[in-house]
Parts: structure tokens; sequence; C-alpha cells
């Protein structure tokens, strides 16, 4: 049994397990895909890995799969926030996006003194999230957090949790990322960059460890990417 589609559910899976359907996922399987009873389809949850199930009911009202064997194991990333100050709806779906591929665990949007964004909604970016873990053969989909203000988010930083403040204000220096394991954060700006008093306030933090993403100012979105990279290849999976 070959399987075409990957999807997430919210679903205990395991052999035998029985799982239903949301109305776009059925409508998705058997409109668009056009499969039917007998055909394979691969399953995650964020929890018990991918797992081969095959369609027992092929119909858009209700719908019927069951479990057949585990196909993957659960990988989850490394303890890694992504916090980013919203830009554009199209390149925050972006950022959302490349960060679900790239592996980060939560995504935060951060509100700075400079951040201009439209208002976030929170259930597209999740959508976005699930949409990027299915696609790229991830198992684990990053939990998108609700928009909350630089200022609040640095008052209460864990103390356990190293931050990797990308300061556009150190382009070109020889700024790399060093530090310690264990749970860690990248903070990207807005467009317009942080505000001075932002830059003092994280001068003070003591977790925080301020980089440069090397001689060119890089749009946020970008940056983003760029910031992940260099984090998994020196503290993440990619090392
Ligand atoms: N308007 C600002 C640029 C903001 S770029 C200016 O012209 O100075 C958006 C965000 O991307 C920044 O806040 C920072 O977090 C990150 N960034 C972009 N280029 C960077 C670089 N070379 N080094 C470190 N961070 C960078």
């Amino acid at each position: 049994m070959k399987a075409k589609v990957r999807l997430y559910v919210d679903h205990p899976l395991g052999a035998g397990q029985t799982v239903g359907l949301s109305r776009e996922q059925a409508h998705y399987l058997f409109a668009v895909m056009r499969l039917e009873a007998g055909d394979g389809v691969l399953l995650f949850n964020g929890e018990a890995g991918e797992w081969l199930a095959e369609v027992i009911v092929a119909n858009k009202r209700n719908p019927v799969l069951e479990c057949r064997t585990q196909t993957g194991p659960q990988v989850s990333p490394p303890d890694l926030w992504l916090l980013f100050a919203p830009i554009k709806k199209a390149r925050t779906d972006f950022i959302v996006e490349k960060a679900t591929e790239m592996g980060a665990r939560r995504i935060v949007p951060v509100l700075t003194e400079f951040t201009n964004a439209e208002r976030v909604k929170i259930d597209r970016l999740q959508a976005h999230a699930v949409e990027a873990a299915e696609q790229c053969g991830g198992t684990f989909v990053p939990k998108v957090a609700e928009p909350v203000k630089l200022a609040n988010l640095l008052d209460m930083w864990p103390q356990e949790r190293s931050l990797m403040f990308c300061n556009e204000a150190l382009v070109g220096e020889d700024r790399k990322l060093a530090g310690t394991r264990g749970p860690w954060a990248v903070l990207i700006g807005p467009e317009g960059g942080f505000s001075d008093a932002e830059r003092q306030r994280l001068s003070e933090l003591s977790q925080a460890h301020a980089v440069s993403l090397g001689p060119r100012i890089l749009r946020a979105d970008t940056a983003a990417v760029a910031a992940l990279t260099v984090w998994q290849t020196t503290h993440g999976d990619w090392q």
C-alpha cells in the first residue's frame, strides 16, 4: 500500500486505531486527491511518529481511516523558540512556514516599538505550520503562540533559556553565535529594527547573546531563516 498524502491529525495513532478526519481533510482526500477505499495515507499527530493508514470508508461525510504500521519515529525539534516581529501578511506566513521546516518548537510573534504589522491571525499562522510540517516530512508541528509585547516577554524571561539576539546594529562585525547548550530562542526584529531602549534592555539581559548575521542587512524574513540555520548548525540538530 503506497501513500501519496501526508496529514496531521489531532487524534491518537497506533496499530488498529481508527481515525476520523475534518471536513477539509475529507474534501482534500476524496474530492481533490480522489483516494478510494484501500488506498494509503500517512498520518502524524506530533507525538506518535508517522503511521501508514488505510482508507476504510472513502466518504466525505463519515470518513474512516485505520492505522496499519508505523513508518517513522517521532522526531521533535530541539527546544528552540523563534520570536519575530510580525511584518506584512505574506512575509509573516513565510516566516512561520520556514521556521517549521527549519525545526523550531515554538513560534512567538512579538510586538516591538517599531512593529508595523497588520493584525496577526494566529489560526491562520497555525494552519501554515501544519501545512509546512505535512509537506516537509516532519512529525512535529510547532505551536504558534499569541502575540506578546517584547518588553513583557523580557520581564519574565525564563532563567534557563538563552536568547540569540539578532542585532542589525552589529552588521559587518565579527559577532558569531557562542554560548551554552540547553533551551534557546532566536529573536528577529521588525523592518524598522529595534529601538535604542530595546537594545539597551536586551544588553542588560544576562541570557541574551547579541549576534551579527553578516555584512549585509537582511530583511526580517531572510534574517529568520539565516538565524535558524546558524543556530541549527552550531547548537541544534544539524550538527
Ligand atoms: N531597518 C533596519 C533593519 C531591520 S532588519 C535597519 O535598516 O537597520 C530586520 C531584522 O532582521 C533586524 O531587527 C534583525 O533582527 C535582523 N537582521 C537583519 N540583518 C541583520 C544582520 N546583518 N545582523 C543581525 N541581525 C540582522
